[in-house]
């Protein structure tokens, strides 16, 4: 009898799959989750396909340990491993480690054990057991835990009354991830754009197969009621539905609306889950026991059983492009697991990427669009503050117009946010009798001033150190100024000008957790505070019914950086930050801060002509052959020694195949020069749309030189940073 061999995949950063032997009487298909000898570990891997004999060979190769107790990966899924590996360029063996991210807590759930009463008399009485047993005493069994958590004892004691046989253990039922959600739960009654939009996305769900559709309204139109009668089709078919969002630690506010309308909580995925909830819920998927999942990204990854709908909220955010790892940009990988799954996937924004406006004009994306908010409110009404004529005070940052705003608003009782993105108290502190600059010893670039935590931090390395007492180049004491505004001298610039509000600062640096972080946003939401300066923490889909003022600071900042999307990310950015004001009570009111009231996204955003500012960016973006008329891919190469990584960067641009459709510019230092210690060179390629950049890059990387001692090479394909 021969035997046979099978291909698999392991979830380490390897392209391959290895072949293995499976033992006589293992029964395996593709898509069967393996224990396997690797190295000198075991680890878990998904048969890939079957493998061939090779005589000789044979001999060497190892037995499969073991199949798990989990659901195969289905083929759509591993097709997708296939396709987002060959796209990106990632190891297939780490696109596979996203979708197998518990890692070694696979398999079966733990066992909840519970108690019950069992008859037998305690040999003693005391206070605690009797609450326990004044607890159990309807004959119900309850987990160990919150018996002892419900009777307000210990676990000894609980523990105490088994041994003695007053009570007994069971193994409970696992409690499930999530409760079925139910599609008819709480409807809204629509406005009739809203139905319109809503009657179309339903017919698209019911029609099934691969369609992608863009729900293009201004925040508060409704969006997202709009998409949940989406979910709601999906669910009445019994099919699963992924919810995709940027930032997913931010959402309790969604959870909350998804149980309004469909009467309980959705699952959720995404980083911050404890290991157990990660593998119950991961178990969960698998097994189509979970309707709807909410998540970050890394959802797209997950092993459904029968994925019939995707929507990605906010599809424009810079959030869902991953930049370490298998660079991989989830909006478009979710129209491309859509396409492999043949469903429909759904798109939201208010501000759609110029790629995804690209596609909804030329109509291959269906658009479905909501003129306005839900209400009829007004859309908030957009003005400049020109630094260069009615700038703030030397040393301040609020111009005057906009300190008398935020006043006015106090004088209302309503809220106002103050808009900067940039963490900490000031990006730069210098010595001012020698011009000495604070900056990172391993990065090119400033060390910021954290004043709330007493230390000069890079944001790029983390490296962290106190203020010290004198400057280290001159000796001089007291000479240090800070140079620039982060959230926290923001803060105090408002404490002086407004010293009874209450205010509250939100920064990603200053949230302790994701709970405090909802905490802190739902006392935004219920008006405790007064004035919220933020980062852009506070731009993402938040409602604050109280707010009606918003000030950005300083609207110029990322639009001068060179990188190609600068201008549609500020305007997006922006869009989102003033959308934020007026949301209930009424006329918001935006000021935006900006040295240049004259550029096109100044301007767009002040004759709220969104379109105006889309023909224009579609026009450069099409003349500069840039995205999505044209591709890019990025390759840093990295090193420890200056000259090693230029050289080798050089070698690998010497190496280029000659294409007519392929240009490889640089290497040139990187903007970031220096990260970590590390030197960075950058290099571009660009080619036509139609061109297959991946497979040139992988002709290319095959027959370059090698990456050695400290040198590291990372491609980036459809590159969203440019630092
Ligand atoms: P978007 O996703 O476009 O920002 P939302 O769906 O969040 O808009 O809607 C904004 C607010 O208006 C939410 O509080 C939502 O519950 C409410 N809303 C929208 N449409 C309706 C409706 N037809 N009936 C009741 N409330 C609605
Ligand atoms: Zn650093």
């Amino acid at each position: 009898m021969t035997t046979r061999i099978v291909n698999v995949l392991v979830p380490v950063a390897l392209d391959q799959a290895y072949s293995y032997r499976v033992p006589a009487g293992q029964e395996l298909a593709p898509g069967d989750v393996v224990t396997v000898p690797l190295g000198a570990t075991e680890r878990t891997g998904v048969v890939w396909g079957e493998g061939h004999p090779r005589p000789g060979l044979h001999n060497k190769l190892k037995d499969i340990i073991g199949k798990l107790d989990v659901p195969p990966l289905k083929d759509e899924l591993r097709r997708f491993v296939d396709w987002v590996a060959g796209y990106t360029l990632g190891a297939r063996g780490m696109v596979l480690r996203m979708t197998l991210r518990m890692g070694e807590h696979l398999g079966p759930a733990r066992d909840r054990v519970g108690v019950r009463l069992a008859g037998a008399k305690p040999e003693r009485m005391t206070k605690a057991r009797e609450k326990v047993l004044a607890l159990l005493a309807d004959g119900m069994a309850r987990a160990k835990s919150e018996a002892a958590d419900e009777a307000g004892v210990s676990v000894g004691v609980i523990d105490g009354l088994i041994d003695e046989g007053t009570l007994e253990t069971l193994v409970l039922p696992p409690e499930p991830v999530a409760q079925p959600p139910n599609a008819d739960f709480h409807s809204p009654d629509f406005t009739p754009a809203q139905n319109e939009a809503a009657r179309a996305i339903r017919a698209t769900v019911a029609a099934g197969g691969f369609s992608a559709t863009l729900i293009d309204g201004v925040t508060g139109s409704g969006k997202t009621e709009v998409y949940f009668e989406a979910v709601a089709e999906n669910i009445r078919r019994g099919r699963q539905s992924l919810i995709l969002m940027p930032e997913i630690a931010l959402t309790a506010q969604f959870l909350d609306r998804f149980a309004g309308r469909f009467g309980v909580r959705p699952a959720e995925w995404h980083s911050q889950l404890s290991p157990r909830t990660r593998a119950r819920t991961w178990a969960a998927v698998a097994a189509g026991d979970v309707s709807v999942i909410v998540g970050a990204r890394s959802a797209l990854f997950q092993p459904y059983t029968d994925l019939g709908l995707i929507i990605v909220d906010e599809e424009h955010d810079p959030a869902y492009k991953q930049e370490d790892g298998v660079h991989y940009h989830a909006r478009d990988m979710a129209v491309v697991r859509a396409h492999e799954a043949r469903i429909p996937v759904v798109l939201a924004s208010a501000t759609p990427s110029v790629e995804t406006e690209v596609n909804a004009r030329r109509g291959r994306y269906k658009r479905l669009h909501l003129p306005e908010r839900f209400g009829g409110q007004y859309l908030p009404v957009i003005e400049a503050i020109d630094l260069r004529r009615e700038g703030p005070p030397r040393g301040k940052f609020i111009a005057p117009r906009l300190a008398e705003a935020v006043q006015t608003a106090l004088e209302r009782g309503e809220q106002a946010l103050l808009f900067l993105n940039r963490r900490g108290y000031a990006p730069l502190t210098l010595c001012r009798a020698c011009g000495h600059r604070f900056s990172c010893p391993n990065c090119d670039a400033w060390l910021v001033d954290h004043r709330f935590k007493r230390r000069l931090v890079c944001h790029h390395c983390g490296f962290a150190m106190p203020l010290p007492e004198k400057c280290p180049k001159c000796e001089a004491a007291e000479s240090f100024a800070a140079v620039g505004p982060g959230v926290e001298r923001l803060a105090e610039e408002v404490a002086g000008l407004f010293p009874d509000a209450r205010v509250m600062v939100l920064s990603s640096d200053l949230v302790e957790s994701v709970e405090r972080l909802r905490e802190e946003l739902g006392d935004i939401a219920e008006g405790r505070f007064d004035i919220v300066i933020g980062t852009q923490l506070v731009a993402k889909g938040h409602h604050f019914p109280k707010l009606n003022l918003v000030g950005v600071i300083d609207a110029d900042l990322g639009l001068s950086n060179g990188d190609p999307r600068a201008a549609e990310r500020t305007f997006q950015l922006l869009h989102q930050v003033v959308g934020r004001a007026g949301r209930e009570a009424g006329r918001g009111l935006g000021f935006l801060q900006t040295h240049q009231p004259e550029h096109p996204v100044m301007k767009a955003l002040i004759a709220a002509d969104r379109d105006a500012f889309y023909d224009a960016e579609i026009a450069s973006r099409e003349a500069a052959g840039y995205p999505p008329f044209g591709r890019l891919a990025s390759i840093i190469v990295s090193g420890g020694e200056k000259h090693e990584a230029e050289s080798f960067a050089r070698k690998l641009a010497a190496a280029a195949p000659l294409d007519d459709d392929a240009r490889v510019l640089g290497p040139a230092e990187a903007p970031l020069a220096v990260v970590r210690g590390r030197y960075r060179f950058r290099l571009l390629v660009k080619s036509p749309r139609a061109f297959d950049l991946s497979n040139y890059l992988r002709g290319w990387l095959a027959h370059a030189p090698r990456t050695r001692g400290t040198l590291k090479l990372e491609v980036d394909i459809d590159p969203q940073s440019f630092l």
